[in-house]
């Protein structure tokens, strides 16, 4: 890490919301086509909308890096407020077939309000945002569908969940097989080679060191394809973590049956070649010990910073009970 590297400078015409979790930072582009890079979690949608709102009065094109909850719960209000929403083509299709396995939403028990891409997007795929060009780079591995943004006179990459300053997206290695780890770092590599003057990341801050931050986030990705238990535990550890801070906690006493249901942690309990029971029990143990979750008034929190979310929105309907989409 250079220690003379600061937050590097951005252009006026982009506005940039770090937000904590469960939130996806949130990007604006501003200009003749205002644009919005990914919309939070649902149960903050009418914060989203407003800031928005405040910020550019009105947005025309919502852009998803992916599906999940954190990125997508604005969607479906600020469609019906007339923007339009373009996502990565296996994303876009599966959203207008009403795929149950839609933003795993359902596989990760995290909600999200029913929305419709407009705009399915593949690799090279020149968008306007605001004023300005952008090129789709299709990044998978931490979702198939990932996308990750290119911006090249300014050279500015919206990377989504594939890295951030402390961190690089996690990997489902049952949902989408034993490769994903190698895919995910040949996206990391193909976006390093951009050789971006900002990285712009779906959670924490923006790196002050681009080639630091690849660096790193390579060797972490290098590290969940040579380790695939490791891979398997760090995206339960996620998963888990983000249950904790949309729930306000789980009573201890639930917490091992509420997993025990849960399909994400079968799979990993599977991959691992152990007992579901054995998983949960290990998977809360350790992150008691590690200081990521702790014991507060019966309850089990996740200690990372975190907005609390309106329990009510809790309740949003998975995927396989949405309307159809409405004939365009
Ligand atoms: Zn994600």
């Amino acid at each position: 890490m250079n220690p003379e590297a600061s937050t590097p400078a951005l252009p006026s015409w982009l506005t940039w919301w770090q937000r904590p979790f469960p939130d996806a930072n949130t990007l604006l582009l501003h200009g003749r086509q205002p644009a919005l890079v990914d919309t939070g979690f649902v149960g903050h949608a009418d914060e989203t909308a407003a800031w928005a709102h405040a910020h550019a009065g009105h947005v025309d094109l919502v852009v998803n890096t992916h599906w999940h909850s954190d990125h997508v719960g604005g969607n479906a209000l600020l469609q019906a407020r007339g923007a339009a929403i373009a996502a990565g083509t296996p994303e876009a299709e599966a959203i207008t077939r009403r795929d149950p396995g839609c933003c795993a939403a359902e596989y990760l028990d995290q909600p999200v309000a029913p929305y419709e891409v407009d705009i399915p997007l593949d690799d090279g795929r020149i968008l306007r945002l605001g004023d300005a060009d952008w090129e789709v780079v299709h990044t998978p591995g931490h979702t198939p569908g990932h996308l990750a943004l290119w911006q090249p006179e300014e050279r500015l990459l919206v990377v989504g969940d594939a890295l951030s300053d402390y961190d690089v997206g996690w990997v489902a290695l049952a949902l989408d097989g034993p490769d994903a780890a190698t895919t995910a770092l040949a996206s990391l590599q193909r976006m390093a080679d951009l050789a971006p003057r900002v990285i712009l990341p779906s959670h924490g801050p923006i790196p002050a060191d681009p080639p630091a931050a690849f660096a790193a986030a390579l060797r972490r990705a290098q590290r969940l394809v040579d380790d695939p238990a490791g891979a398997v535990w760090y995206g339960a550890r996620r998963i888990l973590a983000f249950a904790l801070m949309i729930r306000d906690g789980i009573p201890a006493d639930e917490i091992e049956p509420y997993l025990h249901a849960r399909a994400w942690l079968n799979d990993a309990a599977h991959q691992l070649d152990i007992p579901p029971e054995t998983l949960a029990t290990e998977l809360v143990t350790t992150m008691l010990r590690s200081g990521a979750v702790l014991l507060r008034n019966g309850r089990i929190h996740a200690t990372a910073a975190h907005t609390p979310v309106p329990p009510e929105t809790l309740s949003t309907p998975y995927p396989r009970t949405w309307p159809a989409p409405a004939p365009h």
